[in-house]
């Protein structure tokens, strides 16, 4: 019963010595979810080790909790092998549904047995119908009752996802890049699979997922900063003029969920590059497509 409980906690003294459970970036390099890691990078061994690592020491600590709470009665009914089946099971699964559905921020690092818990409670619930609403001493109702208050306890904790991404690391110094440019808000750099020759990033230091997000002041500093990069490129590498190109969404090409923008410098005879094909328009769709905005501003 308590092997989960100690693998957990061994776990995480572990984390705790050689880093810090609460460094986000700590842990994605000791095994937390990434869902651009896995689905990128194919590493599917997250799904299984993030369900061992948890973010301080509450986090830890309520979910170890709400497990003796809720396992203990069910590791008797089910026995020991199907127990731990059950609990692989539910928590690579909760991991890999998390992952799939919703818009989950493909940057964000998470970690936990919140996972393998769902899947206990679901084997509570089991375990009851099948022995006619009870488990050993417990009727369904009390089941219930508990079953509210671990959530409540699970739920509640602090640090179960936490974010993190690789532009607030190089932004903020801790990882080296080609820096053109730095002052307390920015920090611009040379993109890593640039355009062209001088393809720079403007990265805040402060984590904005995109445009929407954008506080006040960083917004108001980003143009004239853009401005100030694309004067220094013509001056010093010749080019004929620069796009700035900022991707808001995945969709729209971000694949990177820190808001940038995109210094391009652009060369007389280059590449084509920012273009589409005009499309073709009736005014009634244009004053539609006009007003169904507005309506929304
Ligand atoms: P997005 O498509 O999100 O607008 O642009 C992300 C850009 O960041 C891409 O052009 C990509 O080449 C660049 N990039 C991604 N990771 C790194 C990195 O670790 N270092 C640098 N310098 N650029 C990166
Ligand atoms: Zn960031």
């Amino acid at each position: 019963m308590y092997k989960r409980q100690a693998v957990n906690a061994l776990v995480f003294l572990y984390l705790e010595v050689a880093g810090s459970s609460e460094d986000a970036y700590f842990m994605y390099t000791k095994g937390a979810m990434l869902k651009a890691a896995v689905m990128e990078d194919g590493e599917y061994y997250r799904l299984l080790t993030a369900m061992f690592m948890h973010f301080g020491i509450s986090h830890l600590v309520n979910n170890m909790i709400v497990l003796f709470a809720l396992g203990d009665n069910l590791e008797r009914a089910l026995g020991h092998v199907k127990y731990l089946i059950l609990y692989l099971f539910s928590g690579i699964g909760a991991n890999w549904i998390s992952m799939m559905i919703g818009n989950k921020d493909p940057m964000v690092v998470s970690a936990g047995a919140s996972g393998a818990i769902f899947g206990v409670i679901g084997g509570l619930f089991y375990a009851v119908a099948v022995n006619k609403g009870r488990l050993e001493d417990l009727q369904t109702k009390q089941l219930a009752v508990m079953i509210v208050l671990s959530l409540y306890m699970g739920l509640t904790s602090s640090g179960v996802d936490n974010a993190d991404c690789i532009f607030c690391k190089i932004a903020n110094g801790e990882i080296p890049s080609a820096t053109i440019y730095e002052d307390e808000d920015f920090r611009v750099i040379l993109d890593l699979g640039p355009a062209s020759r001088g393809h720079a990033l403007i990265l805040p230091k402060e984590h904005f997922k995109d445009v929407c997000e954008l506080d006040e002041k960083v917004a108001a500093r980003v143009l004239p900063l853009a401005a100030k990069i694309g004067a220094a490129m013509k001056e010093a590498l010749g080019c004929a003029g620069f796009n700035l190109v900022q991707n808001n969404g995945a969709e729209a090409g971000q694949t990177v969920f820190h808001f940038h923008v995109h210094v391009i410098p652009r060369y007389a005879g280059g590449p084509e590059m920012v273009t589409w094909e005009p499309g073709k328009m009736a005014s009634e769709e244009l004053a539609e497509t006009a007003a169904r905005i507005e309506a929304a501003l």
